[in-house]
């Protein structure tokens, strides 16, 4: 073993708070000093905390005089092209002509999050994990997993700070940007004295919260505003209003001009209802399957949900991809949401 890295140091950063889990963060720091050449991966339809979780690590990689290139499992979305670097992304084949030795994996509950990632990887290469989803069986030669997270992105705070890398207005944007989205405008209930102790300190870089946030959480494009329209017409809640569901076809994205990233924000409409526990967004895909995306307020752990389905996530947001048609798949994970409030009831 190589000597342990200090991690308390005098580089200017405020050590509070502190890292839940100094061993597995230390293992982490190790290899990413010991290597020089890294590739990023994290998960498919990328979010603001797969998306700043990736690029923080960019920043710091490159402060450290690194080289490292990212596979994105898809587009990053336009919401996000404010995030330093976020141009920098290769979603095309073409840009990377060769694999990977070394990786590191933001924000992903298993290795299969990151399926298209995999033909730039080298047999038995090592991945270091770095995530908040309490799903992850600890993949790699190093794992970091702390599920009382609010997001990937405070993680990364803490491997930026033992890695005694300057707190850059671009590196703080990319991580004000996952905890910002992961915490849903610091409102969900994984909103930490932490989180915003480390979003204090990302403020003193020069950040300006509402730079993120008005593109992040709260602009929409006029398409996505008629999609919305159309959504809402068929949001329904349950008799006993304990859940609510909303769907959104492939013909409702057409006639919207919308993408199918387009829905992003939507499933929160369910959840809004006073009464609701449990929200479910339901969306075609071109390939005859269904993407559901599952969220709960205060008891319903709706990971457990996704998980019958092949799918994962957290306790309170969850998803998985179903194959069927729209109303089968819907009739199916209605009737696990069911008995989950059930078993809640007991
Ligand atoms: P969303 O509904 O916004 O797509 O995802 C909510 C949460 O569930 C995120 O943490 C996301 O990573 C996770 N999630 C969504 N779909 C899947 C899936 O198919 N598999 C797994 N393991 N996690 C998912
Ligand atoms: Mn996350």
């Amino acid at each position: 073993m190589s000597e342990q890295v200090p991690l308390l140091d005098d580089s200017g950063w405020d050590w509070e708070p502190a890292p839940r889990h100094p061993d597995a963060l230390r293992a982490v720091v190790e290899r990413i000093r010991e290597n020089d050449d890294w590739l990023i991966v994290t998960h498919e339809r990328p979010d603001g905390d797969a998306i700043g979780s990736a690029f923080a690590m960019a920043h710091v990689l490159a402060a450290l005089g690194k080289t490292w290139r990212f596979v994105a499992e898809g587009p990053i979305p336009e919401r996000f092209h404010f995030v330093p670097l976020s141009e920098k992304a290769y979603v095309d084949v073409d840009h990377v002509d060769r694999k990977f030795k070394h990786v590191i994996a933001v924000d992903c509950a298993d290795m299969a999050r990151f399926a298209y990632a995999q033909k730039f990887i080298e047999d038995g290469a090592d991945i270091v994990n770095i995530d908040h989803h309490y799903t992850n069986p600890m993949y790699g030669v190093a794992a970091w997993v702390d599920a009382e997270a609010a997001a990937t992105c405070e993680l990364v705070y803490h491997v930026a700070r033992a890695l005694q890398v300057s707190l850059t207005k671009e590196l703080a944007t990319c991580l004000y940007t996952g905890i910002l989205t992961d915490t849903g405008g610091f409102a969900q209930p994984n909103t930490t004295r932490e989180v915003h102790q480390i979003t204090a300190e990302l403020l003193a870089s020069g950040v300006q919260p509402y730079d993120i946030a008005e593109p992040a959480l709260e602009s929409r494009t006029w398409a996505q505003m008629r999609l919305l329209q159309m959504a809402l017409n068929n949001l329904t809640v349950s008799s006993d209003g304990k859940y609510a569901i909303i769907y959104v076809t492939q013909g409702m994205l057409e006639g919207a001009g919308c993408t199918d990233d387009d829905t992003e924000g939507l499933v929160g409409f369910t959840r809004s209802i006073d009464t609701v526990e449990v929200g479910a967004l339901f969306r075609e895909t071109r390939d005859h399957r269904v993407k559901v995306s599952l969220r709960s307020k205060r008891y319903v752990d709706v990971s457990k949900i996704a998980q019958a389905f092949d799918g994962g996530g957290h306790t309170r947001a969850a998803g998985c991809t179903v194959s069927g048609d729209l109303t089968d798949v819907i009739d199916a994970v209605v009737e696990q949401i069911e008995r989950a409030l059930e078993e809640a009831k007991r």
